[in-house]
Protein backbone atom coordinates (compact mmCIF):
# COMPACT_ATOMS: atom_id res chain seq x y z
CA UNK A 1 0.00 0.00 0.00
CA UNK A 2 2.71 2.85 0.86
CA UNK A 3 4.34 1.78 -2.41
CA UNK A 4 1.47 2.53 -4.30
CA UNK A 5 0.99 5.78 -2.19
CA UNK A 6 4.81 6.52 -3.07
CA UNK A 7 4.17 5.87 -6.43
CA UNK A 8 1.11 7.98 -7.01
CA UNK A 9 3.22 10.55 -4.73
CA UNK A 10 5.58 10.89 -7.13
CA UNK A 11 3.71 11.06 -10.25
CA UNK A 12 1.54 13.68 -8.17
CA UNK A 13 -1.60 12.05 -7.51
CA UNK A 14 -2.86 10.39 -10.96
CA UNK A 15 -0.74 8.96 -14.16
CA UNK A 16 0.85 12.37 -15.47
CA UNK A 17 -1.39 14.55 -13.49
CA UNK A 18 -0.63 18.38 -11.61
CA UNK A 19 1.84 17.69 -9.01
CA UNK A 20 0.66 19.71 -5.55
CA UNK A 21 3.86 21.48 -3.88
CA UNK A 22 3.63 20.46 -0.16
CA UNK A 23 5.19 22.33 2.93
CA UNK A 24 3.29 24.76 4.84
CA UNK A 25 4.65 28.29 2.64
CA UNK A 26 3.01 26.42 -0.21
CA UNK A 27 -0.24 25.89 1.69
CA UNK A 28 0.21 29.83 2.48
CA UNK A 29 0.43 30.55 -0.93
CA UNK A 30 -2.53 28.66 -1.86
CA UNK A 31 -4.26 30.42 0.22
CA UNK A 32 -3.51 33.98 -0.04
CA UNK A 33 -3.56 33.44 -3.97
CA UNK A 34 -7.22 31.84 -4.01
CA UNK A 35 -8.24 34.56 -1.66
CA UNK A 36 -6.65 37.20 -4.57
CA UNK A 37 -8.50 35.31 -6.77
CA UNK A 38 -12.01 35.45 -4.85
CA UNK A 39 -11.48 39.27 -4.39
CA UNK A 40 -11.11 39.79 -8.09
CA UNK A 41 -14.29 37.72 -8.90
CA UNK A 42 -16.00 39.48 -5.95
CA UNK A 43 -14.79 43.03 -7.78
CA UNK A 44 -16.24 41.96 -11.22
CA UNK A 45 -13.24 42.45 -13.30
CA UNK A 46 -12.33 38.88 -13.64
CA UNK A 47 -11.70 38.28 -17.33
CA UNK A 48 -12.25 35.21 -18.81
CA UNK A 49 -11.07 34.25 -22.39
CA UNK A 50 -13.17 32.48 -24.97
CA UNK A 51 -11.19 29.66 -27.25
CA UNK A 52 -11.32 30.04 -30.95
CA UNK A 53 -11.08 27.10 -32.88
CA UNK A 54 -10.56 28.95 -36.21
CA UNK A 55 -7.78 31.44 -37.72
CA UNK A 56 -7.70 34.52 -36.86
CA UNK A 57 -10.80 36.24 -38.70
CA UNK A 58 -13.46 38.12 -39.75
CA UNK A 59 -15.84 35.17 -39.01
CA UNK A 60 -14.50 32.97 -36.05
CA UNK A 61 -15.02 29.67 -34.73
CA UNK A 62 -15.21 28.77 -30.86
CA UNK A 63 -14.41 25.54 -29.09
CA UNK A 64 -16.34 23.61 -27.19
CA UNK A 65 -19.43 25.89 -26.59
CA UNK A 66 -17.92 29.26 -26.69
CA UNK A 67 -15.95 29.13 -23.22
CA UNK A 68 -16.46 31.21 -20.57
CA UNK A 69 -19.29 34.27 -21.05
CA UNK A 70 -20.20 32.75 -24.50
CA UNK A 71 -23.32 31.13 -22.49
CA UNK A 72 -25.69 29.54 -24.39
CA UNK A 73 -23.62 26.89 -25.82
CA UNK A 74 -24.74 23.28 -25.64
CA UNK A 75 -22.45 22.59 -28.21
CA UNK A 76 -19.88 19.06 -27.03
CA UNK A 77 -16.58 19.68 -26.26
CA UNK A 78 -14.37 19.35 -29.28
CA UNK A 79 -17.29 20.47 -31.94
CA UNK A 80 -15.68 23.37 -33.64
CA UNK A 81 -18.43 25.15 -35.18
CA UNK A 82 -21.00 27.36 -33.18
CA UNK A 83 -24.18 25.71 -34.65
CA UNK A 84 -26.28 28.15 -36.69
CA UNK A 85 -29.27 26.60 -35.18
CA UNK A 86 -28.50 28.60 -31.33
CA UNK A 87 -29.12 31.74 -33.41
CA UNK A 88 -32.32 30.19 -34.41
CA UNK A 89 -34.56 31.40 -31.52
CA UNK A 90 -33.18 34.92 -31.82
CA UNK A 91 -34.62 36.05 -35.42
CA UNK A 92 -31.43 36.54 -37.28
CA UNK A 93 -30.72 34.18 -40.40
CA UNK A 94 -29.00 31.22 -40.21
CA UNK A 95 -24.79 32.22 -40.24
CA UNK A 96 -22.23 29.36 -39.17
CA UNK A 97 -20.32 31.12 -37.25
CA UNK A 98 -19.40 34.36 -34.85
CA UNK A 99 -19.23 38.11 -36.64
CA UNK A 100 -16.00 39.12 -34.80
CA UNK A 101 -15.49 42.66 -33.91
CA UNK A 102 -12.90 42.84 -31.19
CA UNK A 103 -9.59 42.14 -32.91
CA UNK A 104 -6.90 44.55 -33.60
CA UNK A 105 -6.29 42.58 -37.24
CA UNK A 106 -7.63 46.30 -38.85
CA UNK A 107 -6.23 45.19 -42.21
CA UNK A 108 -7.21 41.68 -41.85
CA UNK A 109 -3.74 40.20 -42.52
CA UNK A 110 -3.57 38.00 -39.52
CA UNK A 111 -4.61 34.73 -42.05
CA UNK A 112 -3.90 36.54 -45.52
CA UNK A 113 -2.77 33.73 -48.00
CA UNK A 114 0.45 35.46 -48.88
CA UNK A 115 1.13 36.44 -45.16
CA UNK A 116 0.72 32.43 -44.24
CA UNK A 117 2.53 31.51 -46.72
CA UNK A 118 5.56 33.63 -46.06
CA UNK A 119 5.60 32.61 -42.88
CA UNK A 120 6.02 28.91 -43.53
CA UNK A 121 8.68 29.59 -46.36
CA UNK A 122 11.02 31.31 -43.50
CA UNK A 123 10.03 28.39 -41.37
CA UNK A 124 11.22 26.18 -44.13
CA UNK A 125 14.49 28.15 -44.87
CA UNK A 126 15.16 29.70 -41.23
CA UNK A 127 14.03 27.32 -38.54
CA UNK A 128 12.20 27.63 -35.43
CA UNK A 129 13.66 29.74 -33.86
CA UNK A 130 17.47 30.82 -32.99
CA UNK A 131 17.97 29.34 -29.43
CA UNK A 132 19.65 32.84 -28.99
CA UNK A 133 19.29 36.49 -28.18
CA UNK A 134 20.59 39.20 -31.06
CA UNK A 135 24.03 39.56 -30.17
CA UNK A 136 25.15 35.69 -29.31
CA UNK A 137 23.80 33.94 -32.59
CA UNK A 138 20.54 35.37 -32.94
CA UNK A 139 20.82 37.36 -36.13
CA UNK A 140 19.79 36.08 -39.69
CA UNK A 141 19.65 37.68 -42.55
CA UNK A 142 15.74 38.43 -42.46
CA UNK A 143 15.72 39.90 -39.25
CA UNK A 144 18.02 42.65 -40.52
CA UNK A 145 15.84 42.46 -44.01
CA UNK A 146 12.66 43.47 -41.83
CA UNK A 147 14.55 46.33 -39.57
CA UNK A 148 15.62 47.76 -43.05
CA UNK A 149 12.02 47.56 -44.24
CA UNK A 150 10.75 49.23 -41.19
CA UNK A 151 12.61 51.89 -41.21
CA UNK A 152 11.93 52.79 -44.65
CA UNK A 153 8.45 52.78 -44.08
CA UNK A 154 8.70 54.98 -42.04
CA UNK A 155 10.99 57.17 -43.39
CA UNK A 156 13.55 56.60 -40.18
CA UNK A 157 17.35 56.32 -40.51
CA UNK A 158 16.73 52.87 -38.87
CA UNK A 159 14.79 50.04 -36.72
CA UNK A 160 15.55 47.76 -33.68
CA UNK A 161 13.48 44.35 -33.53
CA UNK A 162 11.64 43.07 -30.26
CA UNK A 163 9.75 40.47 -28.96
CA UNK A 164 6.69 43.14 -28.93
CA UNK A 165 5.82 46.04 -28.24
CA UNK A 166 5.51 45.99 -24.80
CA UNK A 167 9.17 44.76 -24.57
CA UNK A 168 10.22 47.93 -27.24
CA UNK A 169 8.10 50.57 -24.22
CA UNK A 170 10.07 48.81 -21.38
CA UNK A 171 13.38 48.97 -23.16
CA UNK A 172 13.40 52.75 -24.48
CA UNK A 173 13.07 54.97 -21.79
CA UNK A 174 15.68 53.31 -19.28
CA UNK A 175 18.13 53.37 -21.91
CA UNK A 176 17.91 56.76 -23.51
CA UNK A 177 16.71 58.89 -20.25
CA UNK A 178 19.08 59.61 -17.18
CA UNK A 179 18.17 61.53 -13.77
CA UNK A 180 19.33 64.58 -15.95
CA UNK A 181 16.37 64.22 -18.06
CA UNK A 182 12.55 64.40 -18.11
CA UNK A 183 9.71 62.26 -19.68
CA UNK A 184 6.23 64.04 -19.82
CA UNK A 185 3.53 61.37 -20.51
CA UNK A 186 -0.35 61.21 -21.68
CA UNK A 187 -2.16 60.29 -18.07
CA UNK A 188 -3.80 57.64 -20.44
CA UNK A 189 -0.52 56.12 -21.60
CA UNK A 190 -0.70 52.11 -22.59
CA UNK A 191 0.25 50.39 -19.75
CA UNK A 192 3.46 49.07 -21.35
CA UNK A 193 4.63 53.30 -21.42
CA UNK A 194 3.85 53.58 -17.91
CA UNK A 195 6.19 50.26 -17.10
CA UNK A 196 8.81 51.14 -19.46
CA UNK A 197 8.44 54.91 -17.46
CA UNK A 198 8.86 53.52 -14.17
CA UNK A 199 12.02 51.52 -14.84
CA UNK A 200 13.71 55.22 -16.41
CA UNK A 201 15.34 57.51 -14.03
CA UNK A 202 14.19 60.67 -15.30
CA UNK A 203 12.16 63.00 -13.87
CA UNK A 204 8.67 62.36 -14.33
CA UNK A 205 5.68 64.44 -15.27
CA UNK A 206 2.28 63.19 -16.10
CA UNK A 207 -0.55 65.27 -18.34
CA UNK A 208 -4.19 65.56 -18.63
CA UNK A 209 -5.39 63.22 -21.02
CA UNK A 210 -4.56 65.35 -24.95
CA UNK A 211 -4.88 68.43 -22.69
CA UNK A 212 -2.36 71.12 -24.54
CA UNK A 213 -2.54 73.43 -21.61
CA UNK A 214 -1.69 70.79 -18.93
CA UNK A 215 1.49 69.27 -21.22
CA UNK A 216 2.86 73.16 -21.90
CA UNK A 217 2.64 73.61 -18.29
CA UNK A 218 4.61 70.88 -17.40
CA UNK A 219 7.12 71.76 -19.82
CA UNK A 220 8.01 75.25 -18.44
CA UNK A 221 8.34 73.16 -15.41
CA UNK A 222 10.36 70.50 -16.99
CA UNK A 223 12.72 73.13 -18.39
CA UNK A 224 14.81 73.04 -15.98
CA UNK A 225 16.07 69.62 -16.77
CA UNK A 226 19.04 68.99 -19.56
CA UNK A 227 16.76 66.84 -22.14
CA UNK A 228 12.97 66.70 -22.30
CA UNK A 229 10.62 63.83 -24.35
CA UNK A 230 6.98 63.93 -24.61
CA UNK A 231 5.48 60.19 -24.77
CA UNK A 232 2.13 59.42 -26.09
CA UNK A 233 0.00 56.79 -27.55
CA UNK A 234 -0.89 57.79 -30.99
CA UNK A 235 -4.44 56.79 -30.85
CA UNK A 236 -5.74 55.51 -27.63
CA UNK A 237 -7.26 51.32 -27.39
CA UNK A 238 -10.04 52.55 -25.01
CA UNK A 239 -11.64 55.73 -26.75
CA UNK A 240 -10.12 55.14 -30.30
CA UNK A 241 -9.48 59.40 -30.15
CA UNK A 242 -6.09 60.39 -32.01
CA UNK A 243 -3.62 62.41 -30.12
CA UNK A 244 -3.18 66.15 -31.04
CA UNK A 245 0.45 65.26 -32.30
CA UNK A 246 0.74 69.03 -34.43
CA UNK A 247 0.01 70.77 -31.14
CA UNK A 248 2.27 68.73 -29.50
CA UNK A 249 4.88 68.84 -31.65
CA UNK A 250 4.46 72.77 -32.33
CA UNK A 251 5.18 72.72 -28.03
CA UNK A 252 8.22 70.28 -28.32
CA UNK A 253 9.74 72.74 -30.81
CA UNK A 254 8.63 75.87 -28.62
CA UNK A 255 10.29 74.40 -25.41
CA UNK A 256 12.90 72.12 -27.60
CA UNK A 257 11.62 68.50 -26.31
CA UNK A 258 11.60 65.60 -27.99
CA UNK A 259 8.43 63.58 -29.36
CA UNK A 260 7.75 59.99 -28.66
CA UNK A 261 4.56 58.16 -30.13
CA UNK A 262 2.88 54.72 -29.47
CA UNK A 263 2.12 53.42 -33.05
CA UNK A 264 0.15 49.79 -32.35
CA UNK A 265 -3.46 51.53 -33.28
CA UNK A 266 -2.30 53.41 -36.29
CA UNK A 267 0.88 51.56 -38.05
CA UNK A 268 -0.48 50.31 -41.21
CA UNK A 269 -4.11 52.29 -41.91
CA UNK A 270 -4.03 55.81 -40.40
CA UNK A 271 -2.84 58.31 -42.94
CA UNK A 272 -2.72 58.49 -46.75
CA UNK A 273 -0.77 55.58 -47.25
CA UNK A 274 -0.99 53.97 -43.86
CA UNK A 275 2.22 54.72 -42.04
CA UNK A 276 0.35 56.15 -38.72
CA UNK A 277 -0.65 59.27 -36.97
CA UNK A 278 2.35 61.22 -37.83
CA UNK A 279 1.64 60.68 -41.68
CA UNK A 280 -1.96 61.37 -40.94
CA UNK A 281 -1.39 65.00 -39.30
CA UNK A 282 1.44 65.65 -41.45
CA UNK A 283 4.38 66.01 -39.08
CA UNK A 284 6.28 63.07 -39.93
CA UNK A 285 9.62 64.95 -40.00
CA UNK A 286 8.91 66.31 -36.40
CA UNK A 287 8.39 62.99 -34.59
CA UNK A 288 11.91 61.59 -33.31
CA UNK A 289 11.20 58.24 -31.65
CA UNK A 290 8.28 55.94 -32.88
CA UNK A 291 7.60 52.67 -31.53
CA UNK A 292 5.02 50.16 -32.46
CA UNK A 293 3.80 46.30 -33.24
CA UNK A 294 4.19 43.80 -35.41
CA UNK A 295 1.31 41.78 -33.49
CA UNK A 296 -2.04 44.09 -34.69
CA UNK A 297 -2.54 45.62 -37.78
CA UNK A 298 0.79 44.08 -39.54
CA UNK A 299 0.15 40.21 -39.76
CA UNK A 300 -0.88 39.76 -35.67
CA UNK A 301 1.61 37.01 -34.81
CA UNK A 302 3.87 39.19 -32.75
CA UNK A 303 6.60 41.16 -32.09
CA UNK A 304 7.42 45.39 -31.26
CA UNK A 305 10.14 47.70 -32.65
CA UNK A 306 11.68 50.98 -32.17
CA UNK A 307 12.21 53.47 -35.44
CA UNK A 308 14.09 56.53 -35.51
CA UNK A 309 17.50 58.37 -35.44
CA UNK A 310 20.95 55.76 -36.02
CA UNK A 311 22.74 56.36 -32.50
CA UNK A 312 19.40 55.88 -31.02
CA UNK A 313 18.79 52.65 -32.38
CA UNK A 314 22.60 51.79 -32.32
CA UNK A 315 22.35 52.57 -28.40
CA UNK A 316 19.13 50.39 -27.65
CA UNK A 317 21.17 47.44 -29.03
CA UNK A 318 24.03 48.03 -26.42
CA UNK A 319 21.50 48.96 -23.34
CA UNK A 320 17.85 48.08 -24.36
CA UNK A 321 17.62 45.18 -21.37
CA UNK A 322 14.61 43.14 -23.22
CA UNK A 323 16.50 43.06 -26.77
CA UNK A 324 19.61 42.28 -24.57
CA UNK A 325 18.32 39.77 -22.68
CA UNK A 326 15.38 38.44 -24.52
CA UNK A 327 15.50 35.86 -27.83
CA UNK A 328 15.38 36.88 -31.10
CA UNK A 329 11.86 36.73 -32.80
CA UNK A 330 11.14 33.25 -34.98
CA UNK A 331 11.80 33.10 -38.52
CA UNK A 332 7.99 32.31 -39.19
CA UNK A 333 7.50 35.65 -37.14
CA UNK A 334 9.44 37.76 -39.33
CA UNK A 335 8.26 36.48 -42.68
CA UNK A 336 4.79 37.23 -41.92
CA UNK A 337 5.49 40.71 -40.80
CA UNK A 338 7.45 41.34 -43.77
CA UNK A 339 5.19 40.34 -45.91
CA UNK A 340 2.29 42.51 -44.53
CA UNK A 341 5.02 45.28 -45.24
CA UNK A 342 5.46 44.49 -48.84
CA UNK A 343 1.48 44.36 -49.24
CA UNK A 344 1.09 47.83 -47.65
CA UNK A 345 4.11 49.52 -49.60
CA UNK A 346 2.60 47.98 -52.74
CA UNK A 347 -1.05 49.87 -52.47
CA UNK A 348 -2.74 51.59 -49.66
CA UNK A 349 -6.13 49.93 -50.65
CA UNK A 350 -6.00 47.40 -48.02
CA UNK A 351 -5.93 50.83 -45.62
CA UNK A 352 -8.76 52.59 -47.76
CA UNK A 353 -11.06 49.67 -47.67
CA UNK A 354 -10.61 49.48 -43.61
CA UNK A 355 -11.70 53.09 -44.17
CA UNK A 356 -14.75 53.35 -45.94
CA UNK A 357 -16.07 50.31 -43.44
CA UNK A 358 -14.97 52.08 -40.81
CA UNK A 359 -16.84 55.04 -42.17
CA UNK A 360 -20.18 52.67 -42.83
CA UNK A 361 -20.32 51.70 -39.77
CA UNK A 362 -19.86 55.05 -37.38
CA UNK A 363 -22.86 56.54 -39.42
CA UNK A 364 -25.24 53.60 -39.41
CA UNK A 365 -24.85 53.61 -35.74
CA UNK A 366 -24.82 57.29 -35.42
CA UNK A 367 -28.02 57.08 -37.33
CA UNK A 368 -29.72 54.77 -35.23
CA UNK A 369 -29.18 56.67 -32.49
CA UNK A 370 -25.84 55.45 -30.64
CA UNK A 371 -23.13 57.51 -29.55
CA UNK A 372 -19.65 56.84 -30.79
CA UNK A 373 -16.55 57.70 -29.44
CA UNK A 374 -13.33 59.15 -31.30
CA UNK A 375 -13.54 59.85 -34.84
CA UNK A 376 -12.49 57.96 -37.96
CA UNK A 377 -10.52 55.16 -36.48
CA UNK A 378 -11.41 51.78 -36.59
CA UNK A 379 -11.83 51.62 -33.08
CA UNK A 380 -15.55 52.60 -32.13
CA UNK A 381 -16.60 52.59 -28.72
CA UNK A 382 -20.29 52.63 -28.51
CA UNK A 383 -20.46 54.76 -25.54
CA UNK A 384 -23.38 53.11 -22.87
CA UNK A 385 -22.08 54.31 -19.61
CA UNK A 386 -23.61 51.82 -17.19
CA UNK A 387 -21.42 48.89 -16.70
CA UNK A 388 -24.47 46.50 -16.57
CA UNK A 389 -25.64 47.82 -19.36
CA UNK A 390 -22.44 47.16 -21.40
CA UNK A 391 -22.45 43.86 -20.15
CA UNK A 392 -25.61 42.57 -21.19
CA UNK A 393 -25.08 43.96 -24.32
CA UNK A 394 -22.45 42.34 -24.96
CA UNK A 395 -23.74 38.69 -23.85
CA UNK A 396 -26.69 39.75 -26.27
CA UNK A 397 -24.92 40.43 -28.96
CA UNK A 398 -22.77 37.51 -29.10
CA UNK A 399 -26.52 35.17 -28.57
CA UNK A 400 -26.71 37.07 -32.06
CA UNK A 401 -23.47 36.23 -33.69
CA UNK A 402 -21.76 39.26 -33.15
CA UNK A 403 -18.83 39.38 -30.74
CA UNK A 404 -17.92 42.12 -28.86
CA UNK A 405 -17.14 42.93 -25.97
CA UNK A 406 -17.71 45.14 -22.84
CA UNK A 407 -15.34 47.61 -20.81
CA UNK A 408 -16.55 49.41 -17.73
CA UNK A 409 -14.50 50.52 -14.48
CA UNK A 410 -11.37 49.99 -13.78
CA UNK A 411 -10.37 49.67 -17.37
CA UNK A 412 -12.39 52.39 -18.34
CA UNK A 413 -13.54 55.70 -15.95
CA UNK A 414 -16.78 55.11 -13.68
CA UNK A 415 -20.35 56.10 -15.41
CA UNK A 416 -18.03 55.60 -18.98
CA UNK A 417 -18.89 51.74 -19.75
CA UNK A 418 -18.67 51.21 -23.44
CA UNK A 419 -18.65 47.95 -25.43
CA UNK A 420 -15.60 48.52 -28.15
CA UNK A 421 -16.48 47.61 -31.85
CA UNK A 422 -12.97 47.43 -33.70
CA UNK A 423 -13.57 46.86 -37.73
CA UNK A 424 -11.49 45.37 -40.27
CA UNK A 425 -11.05 45.62 -43.85
CA UNK A 426 -11.88 41.92 -44.01
CA UNK A 427 -15.82 42.53 -42.72
CA UNK A 428 -18.10 42.89 -45.41
CA UNK A 429 -20.46 45.44 -45.94
CA UNK A 430 -22.85 42.83 -44.77
CA UNK A 431 -21.16 42.01 -41.93
CA UNK A 432 -21.02 45.65 -40.49
CA UNK A 433 -24.75 45.85 -41.04
CA UNK A 434 -25.63 42.80 -39.05
CA UNK A 435 -23.53 44.39 -36.60
CA UNK A 436 -25.70 47.44 -36.48
CA UNK A 437 -29.05 45.48 -36.94
CA UNK A 438 -27.99 43.74 -33.79
CA UNK A 439 -26.87 46.60 -32.04
CA UNK A 440 -30.53 48.26 -32.75
CA UNK A 441 -32.41 45.41 -31.75
CA UNK A 442 -30.32 44.73 -28.45
CA UNK A 443 -30.37 49.19 -27.14
CA UNK A 444 -33.91 48.61 -27.61
CA UNK A 445 -34.57 45.63 -25.84
CA UNK A 446 -32.34 46.92 -22.70
CA UNK A 447 -33.22 50.18 -22.98
CA UNK A 448 -30.09 52.03 -24.10
CA UNK A 449 -32.32 53.56 -27.52
CA UNK A 450 -35.48 54.12 -26.84
N1 LIG B 1 1.16 49.81 -26.89
C1 LIG B 1 -0.16 49.85 -27.13
C2 LIG B 1 -0.83 51.18 -27.31
C3 LIG B 1 -0.91 48.66 -27.19
O1 LIG B 1 -2.23 48.69 -27.41
C4 LIG B 1 -0.23 47.43 -27.03
C5 LIG B 1 -0.98 46.14 -27.07
O2 LIG B 1 -2.01 45.96 -26.52
C6 LIG B 1 1.14 47.44 -26.79
C7 LIG B 1 1.82 48.65 -26.73
C8 LIG B 1 1.90 46.16 -26.63
O3 LIG B 1 2.06 45.58 -27.89
P1 LIG B 1 2.53 44.06 -28.03
O4 LIG B 1 1.29 43.24 -28.07
O5 LIG B 1 3.33 44.02 -29.29
O6 LIG B 1 3.37 43.78 -26.83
Amino acid sequence: MWRAAAVRALRGGGAGGPRAASGAAAAELRRRLESELEDIRGAGTWKSERVIASRQGPHLRLAGGGGGACGAGGEEEGSLYVPAVRYARFSVSVHAGIINFCANNYLGLSSHPEVIRAAVEALEKFGAGLSSVRFICGTQSIHKDLEEKIARFHQREDAILYASCFDANAGIFEALLTPEDAVLSDELNHASIIDGIRLCKANKYRYKHMDMQDLEAKLQEAQKHRLRLVATDGAFSMDGDIAPLREICQLAQKYDALVFIDECHATGFLGPNGRGTDELLGVMDKVTIINSTLGKALGGAAGGYTTGPKPLIDLLRQRSRPYLFSNSLPPAVVGCASKALDLLMESNAIAQSMAAKTQRFRSKMTAAGFTISGKDHPICPVMLGDARLASVMAEDMLNRGIYVIGFSYPVVPKGKARIRVQISAVHSDEDIDRCVEAFTEVGRKHGALP
